[in-house]
């Protein structure tokens, strides 16, 4: 006894019956808990070593203590050794709990998918800034749809769906996408981004591979991050 029909009408564009019991099930994953990524991710920062991270011509240079990283100003940004294209990202942050600064100076640090495309880590409890620069921003074309900032010190996600561009010689053909989530709120739903993150100007495309590092921004700000971790987008087809 199948599980399903055959006897059903065809889904247009599909080789599948409607309710097709013989369609491949889908793979099952052990979903995260609190602090542990889902059982098919692959781990960029487990809380206890950066040696698969790289720093400005040598190793990391930022602090861990307990389970997290913490920018060390003036070392510089931080970035992957591992370069991927499409996933979903995840990733905690906290901003310091020590609140000085103002607008852009307080809390600064970025996410660059790609090592390109910044999504904006700022302090942004009660502390108004550009708007395509606050919390979550995608910086300097997108404010985020809302602010979900919670207070300096708590612990904050990200969750990042994340399509690279793609270029036929050096045409683009698609642009960036992308769709975040700020503690589960959502900022951003599949917007296109027009380029690599620029200051105080315009993006633009370049043609640059479908892969890249996961970097992270020395803003001068004692920004912590911790349990960060990506899926592949395997077998999605963003069409
Ligand atoms: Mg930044």
């Amino acid at each position: 006894m199948g599980l399903g029909y055959q006897d059903t009408p065809l889904i247009p564009g599909t080789t599948w019956h409607v309710h097709d019991g013989e369609r491949p099930q889908p793979r099952v994953v052990a979903p995260a808990t609190a602090g542990s990524p889902p059982s098919d991710a692959v781990v960029l920062f487990d809380g206890v070593s950066l040696d698969g991270w790289e720093g400005n011509g040598g190793p990391a240079a930022w602090r861990i203590e307990d389970d997290a990283m913490e920018v060390v100003p003036g070392t510089g940004n931080i970035r992957t050794k591992a370069h991927f294209g499409d996933c979903q990202l995840h990733l905690e942050f906290a901003a310091p709990t020590v609140v000085k600064g103002e607008s852009q100076g307080r809390g600064n640090s970025g996410v660059f998918l790609m090592g390109l495309y910044e999504v904006q880590v700022l302090d942004c409890f009660q502390n108004p800034t550009y708007p395509d620069g606050t919390t979550g921003a995608v910086y300097g074309q997108y404010p985020p749809l809302v602010n979900a900032c919670r207070a300096p010190g708590e612990w904050q996600t990200y969750d990042i769906v994340w399509e690279g561009p793609r270029f036929e010689g050096d045409a683009l053909v698609r642009p960036a996408r992308v769709t975040v989530f700020h503690n589960g709120v959502l900022l951003h739903h599949a917007v296109e981004l027009q380029g690599p993150t620029q200051h105080r100007t315009t993006a633009h495309y370049a043609p640059h591979a479908e892969t890249g590092p996961l970097e992270l921004q020395d803003h001068g700000d004692l920004v912590r991050f911790r349990n960060i971790w990506y899926r592949p987008l395997a077998g999605y087809d963003a069409g």
